[in-house]
């Protein structure tokens, strides 16, 4: 009998009885608006605020409706107008082009390499085709290209780079972590990334205006004093009034769930890279597959994988995982499925021509590991996936 895994690829693992039990506190007291606190009380918003920027090393850090509104608040604070280029990488997922066209801008796609990151020359020549000055990096499914090169680039032709760490939430680049290199970097905590409140999203920055704009525009209205985790009050100066306000807060009890789980998120980094290993063993040197290395300045967080197999019928290979329980995603196909697409889906951009990014989004696998997989699940994943590769 060929083995079959019965795992639940969509299935987080459940809140912990702290979680549980600041949430009953929250709705005890009925003050879940960040803003309605009590006399000398910061409120668990601002506490959380307060803790993910110590946790990240960011000056500041702002708490928003989602990764995508924090993405949207950052590219608005930094200076993003109507018509505007944006360069973004054209491997990603559909809230990262969104998000420039909802501020207003015209993204423009970077191609994407076999290390599933952008291409750095390709980058280049675009920005200074372009013109464009703001990029919004997309750290997709985790992957950090060569950060010291793209920085070196961005900072010599004036583009102020946002970081989309919506999958690189815990990952470093020669020691530093991901979000900490540009203006500002961007988290997602919707429950398939690395902290889970259902939706919700974080904006960390070390710069005092910027951080202010972004504070006004996701509503803080005049109460911009209680952000404890933000810049004071005289940042503020001309973004209180010139800054629109677009509604975007978290409120304190998503923040409530998220403070306990935020204690565990390095624990939780280490066993996530247990899964991922265990995977990969089973999928290196296997004729036709290609797993994605790693360089060795990045430390990744293993939440999924990604493997190439360029030759042979994706669609039969995707049917052979399928029927013994394995669920893969395959970013070569015709039509957007789920929460998978490419930039050919995305008809708010302007078409662009990636021969490149095509050639590795045709041959290109992607896997969610929850943390409700053990690693002996991940090994017989691992070994199921070499199976049908080899055998169909
Ligand atoms: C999920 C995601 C986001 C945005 O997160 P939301 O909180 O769902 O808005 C941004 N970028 C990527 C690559 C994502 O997968």
């Amino acid at each position: 009998m060929a083995e079959q895994f019965t795992g639940n690829f969509t299935q987080q693992e459940a809140l912990g009885e702290e979680e549980m039990a600041a949430a009953l506190d929250v709705m005890r007291s009925g003050r879940l608006h960040r803003y309605n606190i009590a006399e000398g009380e910061i409120g668990e918003v601002a506490a959380l605020e307060q803790e993910y920027a110590a946790w990240q090393g960011a000056a500041y850090c702002l708490a928003c409706a989602s990764g995508g509104a924090a993405m949207q608040m950052a590219l608005r604070a930094v200076g993003v107008e109507f018509g505007d280029f944006v360069l973004t990488n054209a491997f990603t997922l559909s809230p990262v082009p969104g998000a420039i066209v909802a501020a207003g801008g015209i993204p423009v796609l970077v191609e994407t390499t076999e290390g599933l990151v952008p291409n750095l020359d390709h980058l280049e020549r675009i920005a200074v085709e372009s013109g464009a000055k703001v990029m919004l990096l997309s750290l997709m499914r985790g992957h950090l290209p060569d950060m010291d090169a793209l920085m070196e680039i961005t900072d010599r032709l004036g583009i102020a780079v946002i970081e989309d760490c919506a999958h690189s939430m815990g990952a470093t680049w020669r020691g530093k972590r991901s979000g900490s290199f540009g203006v500002a970097g961007c988290f997602s905590t919707q429950t398939y990334k690395h902290l889970n409140s259902g939706e919700g999203g974080l904006l960390t920055s070390d710069d005092a205006e910027f951080m202010a704009r972004a504070t006004i525009l996701s509503g803080s209205y005049m109460l911009y004093d209680r952000h404890v985790a933000g810049p004071s009050a005289d940042a503020y100066s001309q973004a209180r009034l010139d800054m629109p306000n677009c509604s975007s807060r978290m409120d304190n009890l998503r923040a409530a769930i998220l403070r306990p789980q935020l204690r565990r998120l390095d624990a939780n980094v280490a066993r996530w890279a247990k899964r991922y290993a265990a995977v990969e063993a089973e999928l290196r040197d296997v004729a036709g597959l290609t797993v994605i290395e790693r360089p060795v300045d990045e430390v990744f967080v293993g939440s999924s994988i990604q493997f190439l197999r360029p030759e042979g019928s994706a669609q039969d290979f995707l049917r052979a995982c399928a029927a013994r329980g394995v669920e893969l995603k395959w970013f070569g196909a015709s039509q957007a499925v789920g929460f998978t697409s490419s930039h050919h889906d995305w008809r708010s951009v302007p078409q662009q021509e990636l021969p490149q990014t095509d050639a590795v989004l045709a041959g290109l696998f992607d896997m969610r590991l929850p943390l409700t997989f053990s690693v002996d699940d991940c090994r017989q994943i691992g070994r199921i996936i070499r199976d049908c590769a080899l055998h169909g």
